[in-house]
């Protein structure tokens, strides 16, 4: 299951983003050459974020295609496939660049519902402050 490592990795950037404040998404771009099973790397994130700021979070992920350029008749595509040949010409003589990237592309924090400061003094003292 190599989704844990990917998640470890997109942990390690939402922890840095988030600065200490509780995520509850996180929306991830990962390149079709990895092979990313959502379901899996759910799971797999469900599991490293266990104790971390992250715990419980839901997970995103949005797969990008790689970039497929023919070097016979210069076609360029998208695809999802590292051993795609030209969709226009058929011919295998084609460069696959992309496709390998994770990418953190948001998080969402949770709404804080304790606002620091001094509200308990603002809303009156029963022993009375004034
Ligand atoms: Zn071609």
């Amino acid at each position: 299951m190599h989704e844990v490592g990917l998640a470890e990795a997109i942990l390690e950037a939402v922890e840095k983003r988030a600065a200490g404040r509780p995520v509850t998404r996180a929306k991830v771009r990962a390149g079709a050459l990895l092979h990313v099973v959502e379901p899996s790397m759910g799971q797999a994130f469900q599991l490293v974020t266990e104790g971390t700021v992250a715990e419980g979070a839901a997970i995103d992920v949005v797969v990008t295609p790689a970039q497929i350029t023919c070097r016979a008749c210069g076609h360029q595509d998208g695809t999802h496939d590292p051993l795609a040949v030209c969709p226009a010409c058929g011919g295998d003589d084609v460069d696959v660049t992309g496709g390998n990237e994770l990418v953190l592309e948001s998080i969402e924090i949770a709404e804080a519902r304790d606002v620091p400061g001094n509200s308990r003094r603002d809303r009156g003292d029963p022993a009375g402050s004034a």
